[in-house]
């Protein structure tokens, strides 16, 4: 297969147990490493409501998101149907004053609890 950042063709290693797996791959081990995954889960307290916000990344890359397609959707599956929530989904965020006022707004609009994804939090 060929890796859709660097390019490069790579190879996965297949036991007797998943010969016949057709999954497919993006990414290479290399890249992997390059743009680590760095789950963090961040709780902030809203006038009425609770928001929390799970970023992907430590910073921003310049790549393409969908590489890293299957541990995104393993993240929105998780968390699209949290239990009091409303899930929203953006690419970078901000943590700025206005972003947060919006985002109580939208917590009070919705009358929810916001769970908001992103790749990354930007300083
Ligand atoms: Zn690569």
């Amino acid at each position: 297969m060929r890796c859709i950042f660097c390019n490069e063709l790579f190879y996965i290693k297949r036991t007797i147990l998943d010969l016949f797996n057709t999954d497919k791959e993006y990414i290479c081990n290399r890249c992997y490493k390059r743009y680590p995954i760095n789950l963090t889960y961040e709780a902030i307290q809203l006038d009425k409501y609770e928001c929390v916000i799970i970023s992907m990344f430590k910073k921003r890359y310049k790549i393409d998101y969908n590489g890293f397609y299957k541990e995104y959707s393993k993240l929105f599956m998780a968390n699209y149907i949290r239990e009091g929530y409303h899930a929203m989904f953006f690419s970078h965020i901000k943590l700025t004053e206005d972003f947060l006022e919006l985002i109580d707004a939208f917590s009070k609009l919705l009358d929810s609890n916001i769970a908001i994804l992103c790749f990354s939090i930007t300083e």
